[in-house]
This record gives structure tokens, C-alpha cells and sequence, in this order.
């Protein structure tokens, strides 16, 4: 983080000081939430959770060495603190201290899936010519956003951050610490359904990157999702770049009565799906035009025509902060693909095995369906339960099943009580299992040279338990 003091907060931010006037001026090197990681001089936040409140632990932090506290309760103790009514707040108002002190570009990503890998990707393409921070894992949470923004320092000089939600207003709270140069907006594909309870709140969460948004920074959004045109007006004077898999521009142009907001899309063309990644033509078009401004080859190490649509939105986002088409190339070419998102494994008896396991939701699962049915050979999916979709839950999985079939998916195998809808809507070839054990025992006698096998389901349905049994090991 960048150099901050206990008297510098108070300023900012109202509360009360329980220290010493050259106390409240010591510099804090690093914040902790988590007692267990505190260490000599750090600040602590003792935030209050449903279930926990780090107030308790305030003995053994003090006795770690904390330098300093940020409390809601007053303690007894020598150790300077700032006193406060909502540590959860004062976490979020420190972020957005450090935020304000960052001057280079920062990028805000949301979106239902995709979110981690444009981040990745980003993070490949910045890093090329910049010491760039990217949010670790999925720290992409009101919790998450704040320590991510408090890593920024002055040696970084572009940052790419990942803002998630599972209610409304997260992403609003989080936009307004992140102040994002850019945001990207990528999807909406039904994820966490049950808790938003439509599609239509869904959007309107991830719409609030866009409303707030600084006026002078830029949205990136995806043109092809059914809720572009309500995005667009969301972003309003702000300007837009689109990304598209439309491969038409002058179909593209006419198609709709896009705003004057809108300055450039990036499409890309003749993409060719390769057994380890995708080729393709990247190519930026400024507004109106058919004849492309900008035009890359681009060899992307992942699968899935999605995958291509990330690139697109990495690609936008990077060009409207001024990163050259030559740091683009070299980034998504050495873009090395995240574990348990469209993951290639080597699997026994020479079959081919997808490890796409990390999570899934409706959308996600349509993927990489679409991603499957494109592969040559015998195509094997292997499905567990999609959760947190609420009252939609069987019938969606119902529709996955039908989705499957539509799209040529050879064998369907199941297991987990929603999953049973789709073997039972995908009809002839399709299979539910009891339990794991018994899934894994039919697919080791199914495993051949000539077959993929595709493994997805919801983080709750741990479908990684099942991918390791079926891979050659070396
Ligand atoms: P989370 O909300 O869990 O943080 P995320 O938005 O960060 O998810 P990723 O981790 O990048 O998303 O990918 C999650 C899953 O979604 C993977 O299984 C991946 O294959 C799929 N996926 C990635 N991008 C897209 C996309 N543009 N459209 C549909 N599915 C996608
Ligand atoms: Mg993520």
C-alpha cells in the first residue's frame, strides 16, 4: 500500500483517535483482516461478521506486535487505534484512500462468468510492458475489492481488477472504492439466479459498474448479450467500446441505432478452433466503419469461442488505455490458461479430458457445451449440479440436457439430484449415477483414444473429485 497514517483517516474520514499525535502520524506498512497473518506493526481491522467478530481476537493480534487497530469497540491498550462506528466501512474508506493515490490505469471487470479469465488476460497483456497488479484468485467481494485496492503501491503502473456480486448494490459499493479508468462488462448468464431472483436484477447489478463509473472513463461492453442496449444506456455520455462476435460490420452498424457514445467495436474474424486454443483475426473498427483501424493475428492458448469473446474484452479494455496491438498480441499468445476453466488433460486409455470444473452456471454450461460439440470424435459430457439457481433450478437443468442433445454431445453422464433433469431431457445416451464412485468406475471402462470428456458442475458439486481418477498420470 501506499504510505498512509492513522491521522490522515481520521481526516478523511471522521472518527475518533485513541493515540498519541506522533503516534497518529507513523506510517502503516500493511493491513490485515486476518488475525492469524498479523505481524510487528501492521494494522488490524477488526471487522464483525454474521458469524465472527474479530474484536474477540484483539489479544493475540496486540500480542503478534500490531502497530495499530481499527476498532468499533474502545480497547484497553497502548497500541494507537482508530475508533469507528463500521470497521467494515472504514476497511472499504482505507481502499479508497490507497485507490486515490494510484495514478496509472485501473480496469474494473464484472460480468456473470468470464470475469477471472479477462483479468488473467489482462493481467498478461499489461504486464508486458507494466508492473501490473491483478486481483489475487477471486478476492472480487466487498471484502475482496477493498484488500485488493490496498495491495496497489507505487511501483505498480496498471492494475486489472475483478468485481463480483451476489446482491444488489455490491458492485455499485465497489465501483465507487475502485474509481475504475475502465470498466468491462461481459455477460449476464444466470449465475447466482436464486439469490437475484431474475435476470433482469442480474443485469441491473452488473449495470452498476457502469453507472458508477468516473464520467471520463470508458465502458467496454459486450454487444452481443441480449442487455446491451439497457447497458448502453446505463453508461450514458460515457465513452463506449463494443466487443462482438459478429463478423459482418456493415450488418453490424445497421443492425441497431447505436448512441453517439459508442466510438469503436472489436470483432474478430475467421476464428479457427485448434485442439489446443483458437486462431484468430483481432480486429478494431472505429464507429461506422467496415474497413478495420487495427488488425492482429492472434494465436489464443484457450478453448471455447467464449474464450475468443474474453480476448475481445481484454483486447478493448487494454486499447482504450493506450496499450499498443503489438502487447495485445504478445499477451493473449502468452495467455497460459487457469486451472479448472476449459483445462486440457491428458486422461487414461489416450481419451482426451476437459477439466471445467470450477464452477457453472447456465450460461457457462451452454459454453462449454458449444465448446465440446466443436471437438472431433466421441463427445462425452459429465455433469453435476448447478446451485444456486432457486425456483429455475430443475427446469434449467432440463434445458441443458435438451441443449446438450441439440448440439450433438454424444453421452450424457449425471449425477446430484438437479443434474438428474438433464439425463432425463437429453434422452437416448444419457445416464444418472447415485454417486461419484460408480460415475467414475462407468467413465474409466468409456475412456478411449477417440473420445473428449468434458467434467463441469457448481463449486458445491466438487466435480474436480471426479477429473482426477480418470487422468493419466505421470
Ligand atoms: P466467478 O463468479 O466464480 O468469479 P468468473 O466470472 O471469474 O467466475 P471464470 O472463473 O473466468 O469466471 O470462468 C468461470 C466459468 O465460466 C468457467 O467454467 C469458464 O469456462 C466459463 N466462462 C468463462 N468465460 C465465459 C463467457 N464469456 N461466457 C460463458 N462462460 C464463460
Ligand atoms: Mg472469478
Amino acid at each position: 500500500m501506499y504510505p498512509l497514517n492513522l491521522k490522515q483517516l481520521q481526516h478523511h474520514f471522521g472518527g475518533e483517535l485513541i493515540c498519541s499525535e506522533t503516534e497518529s502520524e507513523l506510517e502503516i506498512k500493511c493491513l490485515q483482516i486476518d488475525s492469524r497473518q498479523v505481524q510487528q506493526g501492521d494494522l488490524f481491522v477488526a471487522l464483525k461478521g454474521e458469524r465472527f467478530d474479530a474484536h474477540e481476537f484483539l489479544a493475540q493480534v496486540i500480542e503478534q506486535g500490531a502497530g495499530f487497530l481499527v476498532v468499533s469497540q474502545p480497547q484497553k491498550t497502548t497500541v494507537p487505534q482508530w475508533l469507528v462506528e463500521n470497521t467494515r466501512i472504514a476497511l472499504g474508506q482505507i481502499a479508497q484512500l490507497n485507490r486515490t493515490l494510484f495514478t496509472a490505469p485501473l480496469i474494473a471487470i464484472t460480468g456473470n462468468s468470464g470475469k477471472t479469465t479477462v483479468k488473467e488476460m489482462l493481467g498478461s497483456i499489461l504486464s508486458q510492458q507494466r508492473n501490473t497488479l491483478i486481483t489475487q484468485g477471486n478476492f472480487n467481494n466487498d471484502i475482496g475489492v477493498p484488500l485488493t485496492l490496498l495491495r496497489l503501491d507505487p511501483q505498480h503502473q496498471a492494475a486489472a481488477i475483478e468485481l463480483g456480486a451476489n446482491h444488489l448494490g455490491e458492485i455499485a459499493y465497489t465501483t465507487a472504492l475502485a474509481q475504475p479508468d475502465v470498466g468491462v462488462l461481459l455477460n449476464v448468464t444466470g449465475a447466482h439466479l436464486g439469490e437475484f431472483g431474475s435476470i433482469e436484477n442480474i443485469a441491473q447489478a452488473k449495470a452498476e459498474l457502469l453507472s458508477g463509473l468516473p464520467e471520463k472513463a470508458c465502458a467496454v461492453i459486450n454487444a452481443d448479450d441480449s442487455h446491451c442496449a439497457y447497458w448502453l444506456s446505463c453508461a450514458g455520455t460515457r465513452s463506449v467500446s463494443l466487443f462482438t462476435l459478429e463478423t459482418n460490420m456493415s450488418h453490424f452498424w445497421q443492425s441497431r441505432n447505436w448512441p453517439e457514445s459508442v466510438s469503436q467495436v472489436l470483432s474478430a474474424q475467421q476464428i479457427q478452433a485448434q485442439p489446443s486454443g483458437c486462431q484468430f483475426t483481432l480486429q478494431s473498427y472505429d464507429r461506422g466503419a467496415i474497413e478495420p483501424s487495427l488488425s492482429a493475428e492472434i494465436q489464443l492458448p484457450a478453448l471455447g469461442l467464449h474464450n475468443v469473446a474474453n480476448a475481445l474484452a481484454a483486447a478493448a479494455a487494454a486499447l482504450s488505455v493506450g496499450v499498443t496491438i503489438a502487447e495485445i498480441m504478445a499477451g493473449l499468445t502468452a495467455f497460459s490458461g487457469i486451472k479448472g476453466r476449459l483445462q486440457q488433460l491428458s486422461g487414461l486409455n489416450g481419451a482426451c479430458l476437459i477439466n471445467d470444473t470450477y464452477n457453472a452456471n447456465p450460461g457457462s454450461v451452454r459454453a462449454a457445451i458449444d465448446t465440446l460439440s466443436a471437438i472431433s470424435g466421441k463427445k462425452i459430457l459429465v455433469l453435476g449440479d448447478i446451485g444456486e439457481l432457486g425456483d429455475a433450478a430443475s427446469s434449467a437443468h432440463a434445458d441443458l440436457g435438451r441443449y446438450a442433445k441439440d448440439k450433438g454431445i454424444d453421452q450424457l453422464y449425471t449425477v446430484g439430484t438437479l443434474s438428474q433433469h438433464a439425463s432425463d431431457h437429453f434422452g437416448t445416451g444419457a445416464q444418472h449415477l447415485p454417486d461419484k464412485v460408480s460415475l467414475v468406475e462407468q467413465l474409466k471402462r468409456e475412456l478411449s483414444a477417440n473420445c473428449t470428456v468434458l467434467v463441469k458442475g457448481s463449486r458445491s458439486a466438487a466435480m474436480e473429485t471426479i477429473v482426477e481418477p480418470l487422468q493419466l498420470q505421470n
